[in-house]
């Protein structure tokens, strides 16, 4: 009865680990939720406001499909303000979060059988967005010694005639870690000469921590960028992962095709929620640092002590707000009477005998991690840390 496209993807691991918190939680039971991937922080009022006032003022009808004028001049300005690279209206679409602008991008780029090269660890939509459209990924090994980002000699091997795209996140989700100029100029270098887009998932571009720098791989000259589609949106840099706004920029044709596979699937993003879009896009942008300085206060807190963790090692990540800790030395590992053989036993394990929720490495294609989200308090990062350690006390 269901279908084989269907049949082919699973949930996503990182929701489930979170539904899964919150069922015990509802039991009464006092559980760490490490899983979650989105800020616990409230909107900003003058953001709420503005969708107030867009209701009181009727702003409740369909809109263009790809968004409001307002929004995409409001996109138009960040894009030049934060990134330096210059797009017109045309060049921008505005979907229901990023996810869904990534989904009309695989829909309005991949043909079956085109390979998708995707960098492992990845955010675990990639790879059954790509399946969803009958393209094949094409998982790309990073190592933890070069912060998780591609090597450009791998990546050339990797590279077939089919080769339709490559995904870059950076800021990522699993691993916290951002790409250099450097290598962003050699991967361009190489999807212009293998005529491969770029697909460049940049949504926790304002979550960076000391003096690491977000560059946007379609700032560096014209030729990369007419070859890369970036996506972005609000839900992680204004805390407004529940009012679905996200949007792409890229070549005209590529929009103008994602435009019309919306208009026959979603239609416009919410009238009220672009609204408070453009109110986040341009108003005062202190709340953005208020939110990223408390992150980085926990990141600092939450890797000293996961380094105090027998077995743990995790390196000090760039950006986003997530630990990704190597767990090499515990996994094969017995407590008691249990076995820990893989990422996904070592947290069933944490979650039963400490009740904390984190998400396993294999989530994202790597097996020895864990991730561990900082997007919680400080009592409760003290708490978690504090029950993982004891949990693993006695380990051998
Ligand atoms: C959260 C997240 C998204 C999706 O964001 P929405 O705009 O809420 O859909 C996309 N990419 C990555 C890497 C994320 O972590």
């Amino acid at each position: 009865m269901i279908s084989q496209r269907a049949k082919n993807i699973k949930p996503s691991p990182t929701l489930a680990v979170d539904s899964k918190a919150k069922e015990m939680k509802a039991k009464g039971l006092d559980v760490v939720n490490f899983g979650v991937g989105e800020p616990d922080f409230d909107t900003p009022p003058h953001i709420k406001e503005a969708a107030i006032k867009a209701i009181k003022d009727g702003f409740t009808k369909y809109t263009p499909v790809g968004g409001i004028d307002e929004l995409k001049e409001a996109i138009i300005e960040k894009f030049e303000r934060d990134n330096k690279v210059k797009y017109s209206k045309e060049n921008i679409i505005v979907s229901c979060g990023a996810k869904h602008s990534l989904y009309n991008i695989a829909q309005a780029l991949f043909n079956p059988g085109d390979e998708v090269i995707i960098p492992s660890p990845y955010w675990v939509s990639y790879p059954d967005q790509v399946i969803l459209n009958d393209a094949v990924p094409v998982f790309v090994e990073t190592y933890e010694e070069d912060n998780f980002t591609l090597r450009p000699e791998i990546l050339k091997q990797k590279i077939t005639p089919k080769t339709k795209a490559i995904i870059l996140n950076s800021p990522s989700n699993p691993t916290g870690f951002i790409y250099d100029k450097k290598t962003l100029q050699e991967i361009a270098e190489i999807a212009i000469k293998n005529d491969i887009y770029i697909i460049s998932d940049e949504i926790y571009e304002k979550l960076i921590y000391e003096d690491n720098q977000h560059i946007s791989i379609a700032s560096l000259d014209e030729e990369i960028k007419n070859k890369t589609i970036v996506v972005n949106g609000v839900s992680k840099s204004y805390a407004m992962t529940g009012w679905r706004i996200g949007y792409a920029a890229g070549p005209v044709e590529i929009i103008k095709a994602m435009t019309k596979i919306q208009s026959q699937s979603t239609s416009n993003p919410t009238s009220i929620a672009q609204k408070a879009a453009v109110a986040a896009l341009r108003g005062p942008q202190d709340c953005v640092e208020q939110m990223r300085a408390e992150f980085e206060k926990r990141r600092n807190y939450l890797v000293e002590q996961l380094n105090k963790i027998k077995g743990f090692s995790c390196k000090m990540p760039q950006g986003a707000f997530y630990a990704f800790p190597n767990i090499k030395a515990i996994v094969g590992k017995k407590v008691g009477a249990h076995l820990l053989n893989t990422s996904m036993e070592v947290s069933i394990y944490l979650l039963e005998k400490a009740q904390v929720a984190l998400v396993p490495g294999s989530a994202f294609g790597a097996e020895e991690y864990l991730r561990i989200s900082y997007a919680t308090s400080l009592d409760n990062l003290k708490k978690g840390i504090e029950r993982i350690r004891k949990a693993l006390e006695e380990i051998a």
